[in-house]
């Protein structure tokens, strides 16, 4: 999305909800009271549904008597389901027939609001854009502990605090004639000195008190046991007790001259939207300004969110902002329990800890008074989420930072070319990082010709040499192979069958440590043949190579001393291993670290002097519209991982196609001119960022489904723009088979929307969407989303705003 949305502010047409959510008059009366409430349930619906809320008659009783409010949660029923909705408005009844049929609320949850009124605007405004069910967006706001009604009573004892507190009323012979002896004299004045006279048990217990001091004055009637329910609480709650920001570790960190003007810059915009492209050499320290503007910005009530592709694999970006504002940082993800998911988004709820550190959809996250938002790596695709709501966490960013009105910072050393065209055009403002801190050098790129070489375990002579060179000086190696498995095809030499998915148009993967043949596509796993099914021969051979047989053939090259660490999707279980495993690349001891893209995210490794990229040729080739784009991102990303310390980098790359223009331009290590020519070629072919585009991807249970309902939709497409007289804005390719035509056992196609106005593609999208699901049934159900029917119809179909892959 470009960047379109970053201008294009929160849409006033949504008058509809900010008119029925205006609060309603009369909730203190106790009188039976009927309200109709719509409700955001987690189902593919296009609307809210609306239910009956009758409040009860009689005095409040604490939550049972709690009215919906915008923003609670309440429990409804859908077609017997019982379901956690969120409440997006709230009307008094006013035609006693129109209710009649409404089904009630069954239970608020909530005293409060749980999403604060910007963040459920930002998300219905994100569910519109991307056409996706605003309700199954909405779950992603609450962590998993929240969002079934299962689960109500344990999530309540999650976030229930238990304290000891001073009672009002003491007796009268006053508190400090109670306390007998010194700890419970200690105990007292603690208390006495804690904000609202109370302090949580758990700390005081680590403080030494014990049972002995509670019991004593608590039967001498001076304490008394209370418990909270933070969930009850509102974020104003806490704000007494503001988290204290002064203890912020800023010294010794100097800023170079380029550092300098970028903070001053993002500074300089406090209190405003600005949006910042921080465009930086690897080792030109991005985050240093990250810091250091967090420092200058970040003070009591206020709040900041730092954008980031992956939390596991970058633990140290991570330390880094705990390290410099420590007790400060919560960090956000779904790689930690739910518990702590749980407690972590209440405390960046209630502001306990203002700087957030998160993944994706940590942009949902209830901030109320943002003054600052980073996206680290913003090129990265992790930012897109590739199914059901199909946003862009960086493109919402921006979003998000101009309904705050607060500065937005993307930062990267291979920039979008989305943002790079931004900063072109002066939508955004560059900031160039073009100096290299003083331990970091730009390490030399050298091509390694293996068209007509032998190679062992996909290792050039050159390449393995180099890497006996490197560890022989006690240093550390990277090998990039981006393709995990032992081979990637299994071939017969006597018939030349090959292996392939029999519910995919794929080959089959052969991973030796378990003998299996696996469809890195549907997941199918098959024992490894001994014998050629179709012939019987026993001359089975793996093809190529991937990273399990490039792993074994460098043990067996730097021998058993040396380990060799495997980073990849099939190693990797769980963040704790990939911890352990980097634990020991750190300590700095000759090793080679092995992996896929997982280690083009951002690592830091001061000891690595040599990086050999075995197959730079696999990236080139594909259709896709960013294929060149997402190349040159990962290997410039790679080259970067090398000579981080004292010592020089090198890198290896490994190709059969020496000239191709995309090696040639790494060779000359200078992205912002690829990345220019490559907006040249954009613009050329009007291809985004130039325009707007949308895919709608179709599948179906055969391939004539397929093509019927894509004949359909084509024609349908066609009616919309003819109705709307949208035809010279606007192109429509395909429909076109998906790069993989089958997969699980589905037929895939796909259409590709191309407008050169953002407005023509979204009338051409509406219209396409109010169309009817087929000719002989006109859309039953009004409220369900097209092509969300279910995804073992005949026929389906998704759309993809501002798709990330094209194919
Ligand atoms: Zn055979
Ligand atoms: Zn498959």
């Amino acid at each position: 999305m470009r960047n379109a949305i970053a201008s294009e502010k929160m849409r006033a047409d949504d008058t509809r909800s900010q008119e029925i959510s205006k609060p309603v008059q009369s909730v203190a009366t106790h009188s039976v009271q009927s309200l109709i409430v719509e409700v955001w349930v987690p189902l593919p619906f296009r609307t809210p549904l609306s239910y009956l809320y009758v409040a009860a008659d009689g005095p409040a009783d604490g939550l049972a008597d709690a009215r919906p409010q915008r923003g609670a949660r309440v429990v409804v029923s859908v077609n017997n389901r019982r379901l956690v909705g969120i409440v997006d408005s709230i009307a008094p009844v006013t035609a006693q027939l129109a209710c009649s049929k409404l089904r009630p609320v069954e239970m608020v949850l909530d005293a409060i609001p749980l999403l604060a009124e910007q963040t459920l605007d930002l998300m219905l405004w994100t569910a519109r854009y991307y056409c996706s069910a605003a309700g199954e967006l909405l779950q992603l706001a609450l962590p998993p502990a929240l969002r079934t009604s299962s689960r109500l009573q344990q999530s309540r004892e999650w976030l229930s605090v238990h304290y000891w507190q001073l009672r009002e009323s003491l007796p009268s012979c006053g508190a400090t004639n109670l306390a007998q002896g010194r700890k419970q004299r200690e105990l007292l004045g603690h208390l006495q000195a804690a904000p609202a006279r109370r302090s949580a048990q758990k700390n005081l217990r680590e403080l030494g008190f014990g049972k002995a001091q509670f019991a004593a004055l608590e039967s001498a009637g001076v304490i008394e046991a209370v418990t909270i329910d933070e969930l009850a609480l509102q974020p104003e709650a806490l704000s007494a007790d503001p988290p204290d920001a002064s203890d912020v570790n800023s010294a010794g960190h100097a800023l170079n001259a380029e550092q300098q003007t970028a903070v001053d810059e993002i500074v300089g915009s406090d209190g405003k939207f600005a949006a910042f492209l921080l465009d930086g050499l690897t080792g030109s320290g991005k985050t240093e300004v990250y810091l250091a503007a967090l420092d200058r910005l970040i003070a009591t009530g206020r709040q900041a969110l730092i954008l980031v592709p992956e939390i596991s694999l970058t633990p140290q970006l991570t330390a880094r902002f705990e390290q410099r504002f420590p007790g400060l940082v919560c960090v956000y993800h779904s790689g930690i329990t739910d518990k702590q998911r749980l407690l972590a988004w209440n405390d960046i709820r209630l502001k306990k800890k203002p700087i957030v550190v998160g993944t994706r959809s940590a942009i949902f996250l209830s901030f109320t008074q943002l003054a600052l938002v980073v996206v680290d790596e913003e090129h990265d695709s992790s930012f897109k989420q590739q199914d059901n709501c199909r946003f862009n966490a960086r493109d919402l960013a921006v979003v998000r930072a101009s309904n705050q009105g607060c500065p937005v910072v993307l930062g990267s050393a291979t920039p979008s070319l989305e943002s790079l065209q931004n900063a072109e055009s002066g939508r955004y403002r560059l900031l160039r990082l073009r100096h290299r801190t003083a331990a970091f050098a730009r390490p030399q790129i050298e091509l390694v010709n293996i068209r007509s070489r032998k190679l062992t375990g996909g290792l050039s002579d050159p390449a393995s040499r180099a890497i006996l060179q490197a560890l022989q000086a006690r240093h550390q190696v990277l090998v990039f192979l981006n393709r995990r498995g032992y081979a990637p095809a299994l071939f017969c030499q006597s018939c030349g069958w090959i292996a392939g998915c029999s519910r995919c148009d794929s080959r089959l993967t052969l991973h030796r440590h378990d003998a299996s043949l696996r469809c890195h596509h549907c997941d199918l796993r098959l024992r490894l043949p001994t014998v050629c099914p179709e012939c019987t021969s026993t001359s089975l051979v793996p093809l190529g190579s991937g990273t399990e047989h490039a792993e074994e053939a460098l043990q067996a090259l730097v021998g058993d001393d040396v380990p060799v660490v495997r980073v990849d999707r099939d190693t990797i279980g769980s963040t704790t291993a990939l911890h352990d495993k980097l634990e020991l690349v750190k300590a700095g001891e000759p090793c080679v670290l092995l992996g896929t893209q997982m280690l083009a995210k951002g690592h830091d490794f001061p000891d690595l002097t040599l990086a050999v990229i075995m197959d730079a040729d696999g990236a080139l080739f594909s259709g896709d519209l960013r294929a060149s784009e997402r190349a040159m991102q990962l290997l410039t990303q790679v080259c970067g991982r090398v000579g981080r310390g004292e010592h020089a980098g090198r890198v290896l790359v490994q190709t059969r196609l020496p000239s191709h223009p995309l090696i040639t331009q790494l060779l000359a290590q200078d992205y912002r001119q690829f990345a220019l020519n490559e907006l040249d070629l954009r613009r050329q072919l009007s291809m985004p960022p130039f325009s707007s585009m949308a895919v709608i991807r179709a599948e179906a249970a055969s391939e004539v489904h397929l093509q019927q309902g894509m004949a359909l939709l084509a024609s349908q497409l066609k009616t919309v723009i003819t109705q709307e007289n949208l035809g010279d804005g606007i192109t429509v390719h395909g429909p076109f088979p998906a790069v993989l035509a089958r997969k699980k056992n589905r037929h895939h196609g796909l259409l590709w929307l191309i407008a050169s106005k953002r407005a023509t593609l979204r009338s051409l999208i509406t219209g396409l969407m109010n169309q009817p699901a087929s000719p002989d049934r006109p859309r039953s159900r009004a409220l369900q989303l097209p092509g969300r029917t279910g995804r073992n119809q005949p026929f389906s179909w998704s759309l993809d705003i501002d798709p990330y892959e094209t194919l």
